[in-house]
């Protein structure tokens, strides 16, 4: 299907197609908007079934991108990568740098850093070839994976919802089902379970189930049941379009906060939960916390502490938001999605 007939294209300002043979590069480049500053955004890698998928991906990653960057307050646009490629493969490197070559051709209007199967040290590796890479490895401290500036955001988004909904400032005995133990779900685990949090969790990968129920005291659900776990708050930290009509239907929890991308699958789904009396966090609002403390290096240079104080401000913007929806009698996706259009649309 053509570019401008996908029914996920939104006026993006420029999507650049990236091949080369010599090393079997298939990527695509979306920028949905500089409206704010540089559009910036991760790069995914990812075994996609057909490029007109891979494209869906990437025209809806980068949309999210700009209105999450205006939501956090940051002064960037919207844009987002994919490889399609299996992030396991042997040549990922090859691929990687090859790849960093057309990032660099676009001379800073398109910033990238980790994604789904692209890692800090394959931002490393983005970076030798690209001046326009950030949330690299090699700019923190050893260990440490900007991720966790993710997960952070995802747990004060939990203790936020759990202050509006039942006026709790603590977390225990809350019981909050987590779907993906990655490198964003593992760390919400442990930050969830040093709250006193009770976690029900679910992975495709044995490795990651067990790490958490052994470390976490989490409780493991099948793969195919954990968004109908019957807890308070459901996080959904794996991928996207969760939230989906066969879902809907079953899910229990009072609330949804998690940090995956993409959760609706569409805006009706937004409506529904609503309808149904479930609070959710729009995904790219709570989970902006790792642009608010790695993207934050493209314009400034600032400590780990700052990046940490940004993103405990989620607190208070995540209050705002539900406290609105309540007034306003429309659901959260609605009045998030508003709050960026008319920020974007001050600037242009
Ligand atoms: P990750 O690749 O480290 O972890 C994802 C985990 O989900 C893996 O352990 C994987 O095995 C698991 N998984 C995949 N399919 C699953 C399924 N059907 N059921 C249960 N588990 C499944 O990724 P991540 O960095 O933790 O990111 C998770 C989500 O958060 C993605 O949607 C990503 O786009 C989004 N996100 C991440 C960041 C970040 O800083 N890493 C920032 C914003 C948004």
């Amino acid at each position: 299907m053509a570019v401008f007939e996908q029914i996920d294209f939104a006026g993006h300002e420029q999507v650049l197609f990236c091949h080369d043979a010599s090393v079997g590069l298939y990527g695509i480049i979306a920028i949905h908007s500089t409206a704010l500053g540089p559009a910036a955004g991760g790069c995914r890698m990812y075994p996609y079934e057909s490029s007109t998928e891979a494209l869906k991906d990437v025209l809806r990653l980068s949309k999210g991108m700009s209105y999450k960057n205006a939501i956090a307050g940051l002064p960037l646009g919207g844009g987002k990568s994919v490889i399609i490629a299996d992030p396991k493969s042997d040549n990922k490197g090859e691929l990687l740098k090859a790849f960093s070559k057309h990032v660099q051709g676009l001379t800073g209007k398109y910033w990238t850093a980790i994604d789904v199967g692209v890692g800090p040290k394959d931002a490393d590796i983005l970076a030798e070839n690209c001046d326009y890479i950030f949330a690299r490895a090699s700019q923190y401290p050893e260990g440490f994976n900007p991720s966790l500036f993710t997960a952070l955001g995802g747990f004060t988004g939990i203790r936020a919802t759990a202050k509006y909904l039942w006026n709790r400032d603590n977390l225990n005995g809350l019981k909050v089902a987590v779907q993906g133990l990655g490198a964003t779900g593992s760390e919400l685990c442990r930050q969830l379970f040093e709250e006193g949090a009770e976690l029900y969790v679910s992975d495709i990968n044995k490795e990651a189930i067990d790490y958490v129920v052994d470390n976490y005291r989490a409780i493991q659900v099948s793969v195919d049941q954990i968004h109908a776990a019957d807890v308070d708050l459901f996080a959904p930290c794996a991928l996207g379009g969760i939230i989906n009509d066969e879902t809907i239907v079953d899910i229990k929890a009072k609330a949804i906060c998690g940090l995956a991308n993409n959760q609706l699958v569409s805006e009706e789904h937004g409506i529904e939960l609503k309808k149904r009396g479930i609070t959710y966090i729009p995904d790219y609002v709570v989970n902006s916390g790792g642009m608010m403390g790695a993207g934050t290096r493209i314009f400034s240079k600032p400590t780990m502490e700052d990046s940490r104080n940004r993103v405990l401000g989620l607190y208070d913007t995540i209050i705002e938001l539900l406290s609105l929806s309540d007034k306003e009698d429309r659901p959260t996706s609605e009045v998030a999605d508003n709050m960026a259009e008319e920020i974007l649309m001050k600037t242009t």
